[in-house]
C-alpha cells in the first residue's frame, strides 16, 4: 500500500497551482486507467488532484462552426450526444468502439487522450520496461510483441496509443487546448509523441498543464466515414489495427481523404491525401502508401498485411456511405 494524499480542485487554476506545487502528483478524472496503474505499482502519486467537478463537462459551438468538448464530458455522453451523432458520427463510432459501457460512462474526454499504453511488461513491475523506468530496457522487443507497434518505433519503445476515440479525433484534425500556461491550442497531430529515446512521455503537455477542451473544426465528414476496428473479441478489447476513414466525395473522385490508423503507433498514425478516384486501386494504393515504413516484430509481422486490408475496406465502406459499428449506437 502506497500512501497518497488526495485534494479537490476547486477551479482550473486551483488545479494548476496544486500539481505546480507537488510535480509527483496526478490529477484524477474518471480513474478508470489511472487507478489500476496505481493498484499495479506502475504509477505512484503522492497525491491525487481531483478534477472530476470542474466545470468542463459541456459541449458547446464554437464561432467558426465547429464544437468545444470540455475534458470532462464522459465518452458516453460524447457519443451520445446529438450534434456529436448527426456531425461527427465517426467519432461517435470510434467512443463506441472502446470499452464497456460502464467504463465510457466514468471515462472523460481528457482522460482518454491521457490513457497509457497496454504493452503488458509496461503493466509488469517484475520486467524492465523504459516507458515506466527510463534506462531499464525495452522487454517487448525481443519479447512478446504481437499487439505492438509497426510503425514510428524506437530502440527504447515498440509500444502503441490504445485509445479509439483520439484515432477519430486525429482523422477530424481536432485540436487539444490545454492551459491555463497560455492558455494553448495544440493541433491533435502534434499532441501524442513517437518514443523516441523518451517513451517515459506520451503526450507534448506540460507537466503542470491541464488539459481542458478538444475542439472540432466544422468538417464531420458524416456523410462518408468508417471507424473499422479489428481485435481479437467484438467487445472489450483493445484494437490490434484500427483504421478512422473520411472522406469527401465529388461525384467518384475523392476531393479529400482523411485517414488515422490505431494500433500500429505510438500515437494515432495520420496521412491526408486527396485528388484520387474513389475506387479500390486509389484505396489500395493509399493503404501502401500509409504503411510505406511498416516493420514487423516476431509476433506482430502480420499487422502490415492486415493494416492493409483495414484500410482498403474502410475507404470502400465510407465511399459507398455505408460505416460500420453501428449496432452499438443502439444500446445506451
Ligand atoms: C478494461 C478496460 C478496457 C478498455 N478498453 C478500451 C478500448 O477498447 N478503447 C479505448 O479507447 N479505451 C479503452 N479503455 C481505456 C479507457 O477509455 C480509459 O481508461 C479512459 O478513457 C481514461 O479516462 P479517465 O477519465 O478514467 O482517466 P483517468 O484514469 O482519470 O486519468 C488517466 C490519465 O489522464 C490524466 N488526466 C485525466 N484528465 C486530465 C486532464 N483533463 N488534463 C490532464 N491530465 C488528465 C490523469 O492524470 C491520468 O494520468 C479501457 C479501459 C479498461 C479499464
Ligand atoms: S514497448 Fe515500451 S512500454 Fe512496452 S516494454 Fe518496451 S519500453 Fe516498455
Amino acid at each position: 500500500m502506497n500512501n497518497f494524499a488526495y485534494a479537490r480542485a476547486s477551479d482550473v487554476a486551483d488545479a494548476v497551482r496544486r500539481i505546480a506545487a507537488d510535480p509527483a502528483a496526478k490529477f484524477i478524472a474518471g480513474g478508470t486507467n489511472l487507478i489500476d496503474l496505481m493498484k499495479e505499482n506502475v504509477e505512484h502519486p503522492t497525491q491525487l488532484i481531483d478534477i472530476s467537478r470542474l466545470p468542463l463537462a459541456t459541449v458547446e459551438a464554437t464561432r467558426d462552426g465547429g464544437l468545444r468538448i470540455g475534458a470532462l464530458v464522459p465518452n458516453s455522453d460524447l457519443a451520445y450526444h446529438p450534434q456529436i451523432e448527426a456531425r461527427y458520427p465517426l467519432l461517435a463510432s470510434a467512443i463506441l468502439a472502446g470499452a464497456s459501457q460502464q467504463l465510457r460512462n466514468m471515462a472523460s474526454t481528457g482522460g482518454n487522450l491521457l490513457q497509457r499504453t497496454r504493452c503488458y511488461y509496461f503493466y509488469d513491475i517484475a520486467t524492465p520496461c523504459n516507458k515506466r523506468e527510463p534506462g531499464s530496457g525495452c522487454s517487448a522487443i525481443a519479447g512478446l510483441n504481437r499487439m505492438h507497434a509497426i510503425l514510428g518505433t524506437s530502440e527504447a519503445c515498440i509500444a502503441t496509443h490504445p485509445s479509439d476515440m483520439c484515432v477519430a479525433l486525429a482523422a477530424l484534425d481536432a485540436k487539444v487546448h490545454a492551459g491555463p500556461v497560455g492558455p494553448r491550442a495544440i493541433a491533435f497531430a502534434d499532441f501524442h509523441r513517437l518514443p523516441g529515446n523518451m517513451p517515459q512521455r506520451d503526450t507534448n503537455l506540460e507537466p503542470n498543464e491541464i488539459v481542458t477542451a478538444v475542439e472540432l473544426p466544422s468538417r464531420g465528414f458524416a456523410a462518408n466515414y468508417t471507424y473499422l476496428k479489428i481485435r481479437d473479441r467484438l467487445s472489450y478489447a483493445f484494437a490490434l489495427v484500427s483504421v478512422a476513414a473520411a472522406l469527401e466525395l465529388d461525384g467518384g473522385t475523392i476531393k479529400e481523404a482523411r485517414l488515422a490508423l490505431g494500433g500500429v503507433a505510438h500515437r494515432p498514425w495520420r496521412d491526408p491525401s486527396g485528388g484520387q478516384p474513389a475506387n479500390r486501386p486509389s484505396f489500395t494504393r493509399a493503404a501502401d502508401h500509409l504503411l510505406r515504413d511498416a516493420q514487423g516484430f516476431a509476433h506482430n509481422a502480420f499487422k502490415i498485411e492486415l493494416a492493409r486490408r483495414a484500410i482498403v475496406r474502410a475507404l470502400t465502406q465510407a465511399a459507398a456511405g455505408t460505416p460500420q459499428s453501428q449496432s452499438n449506437k443502439k444500446i445506451r
